[in-house]
């Protein structure tokens, strides 16, 4: 049987590309090739440059409040095709369809919606100077690039671009490699909707792609998810012509529950952040710190629920809440922390092995695992596994398990639950993280800003700030007088 061959997406349409190069995408949960796509050659690179140019030209000539129409309209397209993109995204990344169904087309409308309707609010200042005086206004900044992970391919592209195409920029978006069409589907979306031709454009390809994009004078911002490494080389190529970044990276948060908390309501964090899309999300709880009142407790509640209650499976059925991990390659490399927590000494309450499902028996599969009597000082409990492979600490004292959270180079999310009102909040203000829950885990609405303290990020993500961070501010002296000038 053949597969299906997407081009990259330039223009407004779809563009082959000179050296005829593709690659296959599988499907995570069966290992099959599902389809190929072309490698954005530089025949590629230079159409879409040049379209995202004259896509910049006409965007940005339009007022806010019809740019804000046109993307309401992408937002009810992207509403209605619900079901049909949220199959894309399972095929793709291999996660449930009971979360894709219902939470990755909707956070990405959300946060498009969000901006869309903020554009037009979007005002600069003026003062007088004596009789003089200046305003400002916010430009957008021109042609900015994207660059996704794949764990969240649709609900990244949109978050890029929504806040992007609201300031007036042209948007050039390069996928993972492992997750491609995500991004293409939203690019025939915003055409549908009226997008002008050539400000949301698809390039596809590995990192000399994303290498290209980053060291293109001709863009003025890369706003990259992915792993800190590749952060860090994104940022020192975007340094070479001075682009403004945002990095959403990788993180290996903590949550703290005190003896005070409600304990099910704890396992039920933790298991949500550790085991939702199998393991592969940035702000998980992979660090859990329990108090030694109730540690044996929440570890009896943990190992009940999690081996009762997660379904293993083919992630297009319904009742499936543990899907199959990206490749191969990561899957293996999940295995082999798991591994390495059992030679450091950490105990697996449950879990610790590769899946191989009735339903989906070729997929990329790894049991929910939990280890428990970690140590500050396992490989487990300081590296980012991006699997569902969650550590289990014990502490004492307050202070204590905060100075142990804040012991890391990373600083995504953290959590605390406690029903200490007073507690709750002192022990968050001292958590070094960007994104931070008390009695909840994971939620982030588009209204909420998103992103990293130390090596978890630069800049932010959703949120009213961030449609700042898509445009430049322009002073305007104005003189009401005659100039007095000794020449
Ligand atoms: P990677 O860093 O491997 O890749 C991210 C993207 O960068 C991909 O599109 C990749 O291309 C591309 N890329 C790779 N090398 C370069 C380069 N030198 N220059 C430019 N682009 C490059 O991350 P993953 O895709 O493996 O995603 C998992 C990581 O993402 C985890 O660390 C996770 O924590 C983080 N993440 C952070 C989020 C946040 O909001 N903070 C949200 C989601 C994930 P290709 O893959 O095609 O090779």
């Amino acid at each position: 049987m053949t597969t299906p061959v997407y081009e990259n997406f330039i223009n407004g349409h779809f563009l082959k590309n000179q050296t005829g190069d593709t690659f296959a995408v599988k499907n995570p949960a069966t290992d099959e090739v599902i389809y190929h796509v072309e490698i954005a050659d530089e025949f590629i690179q230079n159409a879409a440059i040049e379209s995202a140019k004259q896509g910049f030209a006409a965007w940005s000539a339009m007022t806010p409040i019809e740019r804000s129409r046109i993307l309401l309209k992408a937002v009810a397209i992207l509403r209605e095709r619900n079901d049909e993109l949220a199959k894309v995204e399972v095929l793709d990344t291999g996660k449930p369809w009971q979360e894709a169904e219902c939470v990755d087309v909707e956070t990405g409308a959300d946060v498009i919606e969000y901006f869309a309707g903020l554009a037009p609010a979007q005002v600069g200042q003026q003062q007088m100077v004596g009789n003089d005086f200046y305003y400002t206004r916010k430009e957008p900044l021109g042609i900015c690039a994207g660059i996704g992970a794949w764990n969240y391919p649709l609900q990244i592209a949109c978050w890029k671009s929504g806040p992007a195409l609201a300031a007036g920029n042209a948007v050039i978006f390069k996928p993972s490699e492992e997750t491609p069409l995500g991004a293409i589907k939203l690019a025939e979306i915003f055409i549908e909707a009226g997008v002008p031709a050539g400000v949301f454009n698809v390039v596809q390809g590995a990192a000399e792609v994303g290498q290209w994009l980053t060291a293109n004078p001709n863009i003025e911002k890369v706003s990259f998810t992915g792993e800190v490494g590749t952060g860090k080389k994104v940022m020192a190529s975007a340094a070479g012509s001075l682009k403004d970044v945002t990095m959403e990276l990788g993180g290996k948060s903590p949550l703290l529950v005190f003896d005070d908390a409600d304990v099910s309501q704890a396992v039920s964090a933790a298991m949500l952040g550790n085991f939702y899309t199998q393991g592969e999300i940035c702000t998980n709880c992979t660090r859990i710190y329990v108090h030694k009142n109730v540690y044996q407790q929440f570890i009896d509640e943990l190992k009940t629920r999690t081996e009762q209650n997660i379904i293993a499976g083919d992630p297009m059925d319904p009742e499936v809440n543990l899907g199959a991990l990206i490749s191969k390659k990561h899957q293996e490399l999940v295995l082999g922390y798991i591994d390495k927590g059992i030679q450091e000494g950490a105990t697996l309450l449950t879990g610790g092995k590769a899946l191989s499902p009735a339903s989906a028996p070729n997929g990329y599969f790894v049991e929910p695992t939990v280890f428990v009597d970690c140590k500050d000082d396992m490989t487990i409990v300081k590296e980012e596994i991006f699997g569902p492979v969650m550590s289990v600490l014990v502490f004492d004292d307050e202070d204590d398990v905060i100075q142990r959270a804040n012991d890391t180079h990373l600083g995504l999310a953290a959590g605390v639950f406690t029903k200490d009102i007073q507690r709750a909040h002192r022990v968050i203000h001292q958590l070094q993280a960007g994104i931070c829950w008390i009695n909840s885990y994971g939620n982030s609405p588009a209204e909420m800003p998103v992103g990293g303290y130390k090596q978890s990020g630069v800049g932010r993500e959703n949120g009213i700030e961030t449609l700042d961070h898509y445009t430049q501010t322009k002073s305007i002296y104005v003189g009401m007088s005659n100039i007095e000038s000794p020449f």
